[in-house]
């Protein structure tokens, strides 16, 4: 198994829109097992195709019930509303709560082409509609209020200028990097 360095913030595939998987392959589950590790190493419970730099729509995602892929995955309805405290591993050491939709349908493929319909809400649903949000070239940064997202700029100008020194554990925060 391999495992992938996680693309960070400021790295353009992160910004772009990834492609729909046409057929689900032996190169497609080699890449899904190599995103699962790279999530456990991190680690994280979530972890999209273009936050290891291939732009294609599948995320990978353990929420304790073991490691799940989804292929080309849609939100195809989403409601409520639920706040948490949202971290990404794209913006280490870093979380902020997030107002989103508390519940979602998720719909998509496993890896065996056969078709998933999945409704979740609260943690689930949160970790559906980050990873949702990475495929689309969005990330966490454009989900925060406007006092929020001055200080994220402010935090990651900075950083951009003075790299992480020290232990990365003494930066970790309360919420999941996702
Ligand atoms: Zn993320």
């Amino acid at each position: 198994m391999t495992t992938f360095a996680i693309r960070q913030y400021g790295d353009p595939v992160l910004r772009q829109v990834t492609k729909v998987i046409e057929e689900i392959d032996g190169r497609v589950a080699k890449l899904a097992e190599d995103m699962i590790e790279t999530m456990y190493e991190a680690p994280g419970v979530g972890l999209a195709a273009n936050q290891v730099g291939v732009q294609r729509r599948m995320f990978v995602y353990d929420v304790g019930d073991g490691p799940m892929v989804i292929v080309n995955p849609t939100i195809v309805e989403s409601t409520g509303e639920w706040t948490y405290q949202e971290g990404c591993l794209s913006v280490p050491g870093l979380s902020w709560p997030i107002v989103r939709p508390g519940s979602v349908h998720l719909t998509g493929y496993d890896l065996d082409g056969n078709e998933l319909s999945i409704e979740a809400d609260e943690f689930v649903g949160r970790v559906f509609q980050h990873e949702l949000d990475h495929l689309d070239g969005i990330l966490l940064v454009e989900r925060l209020d406007e006092d929020q997202r001055r200080e994220a700029k402010a935090i990651l100008r900075a950083r951009a200028l003075e790299p992480l020194t020290g232990d990365p554990d003494g930066l970790h925060t309360l919420g999941e990097d996702l």
